[in-house]
């Protein structure tokens, strides 16, 4: 069981009034974080102009991340925690956390402290002068693998060029939000959420601060590949009908392709040269291209009917298992 250190920790705030910022941070497997997490954002507390919440949202973590939860709630009632049943995934847990936000404004950012705290002071001046929506973005990654940030930089390129909406790159969910954007995001009933792209898609006016990523603070990568993945493909598909298209474009190109070289047969036999489509390459080849394109095109067709499947069965985006909030 884990044992609080309580004397070394200041407290972010003591008195009961309604926060003007809610700071919502998703946690899986992140007990080697959360005190320097709370270390950092006390510290920053008092750069603030108004009081502040932290919701830190527990994504089914295995390890002993909600014991320190509990008791950083124990003893700072500033801070809040949710505890979902099982691990939903960041986006969800993001999404839980901004249903309880109290705050005027409310900021995501990750646990592992690669998006510095400190960027907050500057997204609430900005905030300040009037923007809805202060999203982070990164001018360079730290000790990140080279695939994955060829991979990154190549995602979020194609996403712009493919995307119904205007997406910034290079731009992760770290961000300053103001009520009105929330209240707008949280009545969104979509369980595909890529929440990047869902801010962007609300307008209001949205500004970027730049910043330099940081490794991360302790622990493991959470995201696995096949996450990010996931991640990925949600984000196209979920704000493009493109790849739907391209089987269209792909079929109408194999229709051409067919009938060039029906073309070419047909030439042949009325010429009475020899053939030369006598083997059997050119027929595997146009079978296996056919099929190629079939199921590709099956595969992408799946993906939105996939989407549609999740959207109407119209279950809870999340359960929660445990929750200690102001009031509890
Ligand atoms: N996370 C989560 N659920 C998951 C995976 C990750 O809540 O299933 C949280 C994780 O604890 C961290 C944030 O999402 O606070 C970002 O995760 P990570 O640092 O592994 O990803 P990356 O830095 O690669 O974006
Ligand atoms: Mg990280």
């Amino acid at each position: 069981m884990f044992e609080a250190p309580q004397p070394d920790l200041p407290a972010i705030a003591s008195d009961a009034t309604p926060p003007r910022y809610s700071l919502i941070v998703p946690i899986y497997n992140e007990e080697e974080n959360l005190l320097e997490l709370y270390r950092r954002i006390s510290e920053l507390a008092d750069q603030l102009d108004g009081p502040l919440e932290l919701i830190l949202v527990d994504d089914g973590s295995r390890d002993a991340s909600l014991d320190i939860m509990r008791s950083l709630h124990g003893q700072d009632k500033r801070v809040s925690y949710l505890s979902l049943a099982r691990n939903f995934g960041h986006q969800i847990a993001v999404s839980a956390g901004m249903d309880v936000a109290r705050g005027a404004a409310a900021v995501i950012m990750d646990a592992d402290l690669q998006d510095p705290p400190e960027l907050i002071v500057e997204m609430a001046e900005r905030w300040q002068a009037g923007y809805h929506v202060v999203y982070a973005q990164r001018v360079s990654r730290y000790k990140e693998s080279k695939v994955k940030r060829l991979l990154a930089y190549g995602f979020y390129r194609v996403l712009k060029w493919l995307a119904d909406i205007e997406i910034p790159t290079d731009t992760g969910d770290f961000c300053l939000m103001d009520r009105s954007v929330l209240d707008v995001l949280v009545q969104m009933p979509e369980r595909n959420r890529y929440l990047r792209g869902l801010r962007s898609w609300v307008g209001f006016n949205q500004t970027a601060v730049q910043f330099h990523r940081a490794p991360r603070h302790a622990g493991e990568v959470k995201y696995t590949f096949r996450k990010s993945l996931n991640l990925a493909i949600d984000g196209l598909v979920s704000f493009s009908k493109v790849p739907l298209r391209l089987s269209t474009y792909l079929g109408l190109f194999s229709a051409v392709i067919a009938l060039a070289m029906a073309a070419l047969v047909f030439y042949w036999r009325v010429t009475q040269v020899n053939s030369p489509v006598t083997g059997f390459a050119a027929i595997a080849i146009a079978i296996f291209f056919l099929g190629a394109v079939q199921l590709v095109s099956i595969g992408i067709l799946g993906e939105y009917i996939g989407r549609i499947y999740e959207e109407v069965k119209g279950r809870p985006l999340y359960t929660i298992k445990e929750r200690g909030l102001p009031n509890s």
